[in-house]
């Protein structure tokens, strides 16, 4: 059984950050967006320990297990195989499986075998029981869903739209690509707003399809660390996990290297920090934008407790879901 705990919701929700403390535990590896890793160049992409991919004996190690090639062509040809397979055009096809053609399911076993490969690389090198996973996108979550051998728990990250449009908007350099200048990807705050309701609508319908299902938000991370990873551990099956890296005053310090693809500048961060709530959008944020995300996610917003001043209801603590096999 391969043990994948899966943080999904929209994007800029704080995922690089929650990951990056879940790796502090031994229990768990984790591994960034391993969605996104066939997309990059692996000799110009940096791991979240700072060297290039094939640099890092980490990532050489799992990607020998796995029996990929590792460089730029190797990497090319899985992703041909992704594109085949996990796009969220084809959840219906994963779902009911007499929609899809012999095709699809040909590429759908191919693909899956790729990454059940690669999961297994990560379980063995990382010594580890649990494979921390912050994909965050929804078609990789459903082909999940489908996959008998692996045991998902589905951690929904929400947080509220306002600051992810926010956030959208901003032009962030990738700190991770060496050699070239590469941007991190721009959304308008109307495009933000709809991928905003897409990815969170999908990825809470596909709770019951999970082995478990935990709904935590970003601002309750930085507000109280301790209680929140608390609350992840449990979930992860961990109720004795050594929380120690988190002071009694929400200062975290982060000691363990993690070997993570993809994700936001954070992931670079190393030593103690103290965790702060980024909420310039409550400044910035133009009026008129900010009515627009506002009427566009109200529904959703509202239900995961946020309000229109953007304060929010204390969390009500979904209880954590876990199916008697997980
Ligand atoms: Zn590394």
């Amino acid at each position: 059984m391969i043990d994948v705990l899966y943080i999904a919701g929209a994007g800029r929700s704080g995922s690089t950050l929650l990951e990056r403390l879940l790796g502090q535990l031994p229990q768990c590896v984790a591994v960034g967006e391993a969605r996104h890793l066939w997309r990059e160049d692996p000799t110009t992409a940096r791991c979240g320990c700072g060297r290039v991919l094939t640099e890092c004996d980490h990532w050489r190690a799992v990607i020998e297990r796995a029996g990929f090639a590792f460089d730029a062509g190797g990497f090319e040809a899985v992703m041909s195989l992704r594109q085949q397979a996990d796009r969220i055009r084809y959840v219906p096809q994963m779902l009911v499986p007499a929609l899809a053609g012999k095709t699809y399911a040909h590429h759908q076993a191919a693909y899956t075998a790729a990454l059940r490969r690669l999961y297994e690389a990560f379980h063995d090198v990382g010594h580890a029981g649990i494979i921390v996973d912050s994909s965050k996108d929804v078609s990789t979550l459903y082909l999940l869903t489908q996959m008998a051998d692996v045991r998902l728990r589905l951690l929904h990250l929400v947080r509220d739209s306002r600051a992810v449009a926010y956030s959208w908007m901003k032009r962030i350099v990738r700190p991770d690509i060496v050699g070239r200048e590469e941007y991190m990807p721009t959304f308008s705050p109307g495009k933000a707003a709809a991928d905003w309701m897409v990815r969170n609508t999908l990825t809470e319908a596909a709770r019951g399809r999970a082995d478990g299902y935990l709904r935590l938000r970003y601002e309750d991370l930085i507000a109280d660390p301790l209680a929140t990873l608390r609350r992840a551990a449990d979930f992860m099956g961990l109720p004795q996990a050594d929380l120690s890296f988190i002071g009694p005053d929400g200062e975290v310090y982060l000691r363990r290297e993690t070997h993570t693809v993809g994700g936001n500048p954070m992931k670079f961060k190393a030593g103690g920090m103290r965790l702060r709530l980024d909420d310039a959008w409550q400044r910035a944020l133009r009026p008129a934008d900010r009515r627009l995300v506002t009427a566009a996610t109200w529904p959703l917003l509202r239900r995961y407790g946020y309000r229109r001043d953007g304060h929010r209801q204390p969390d009500e603590h979904t209880p954590v879901e876990v199916s008697p096999t997980g």
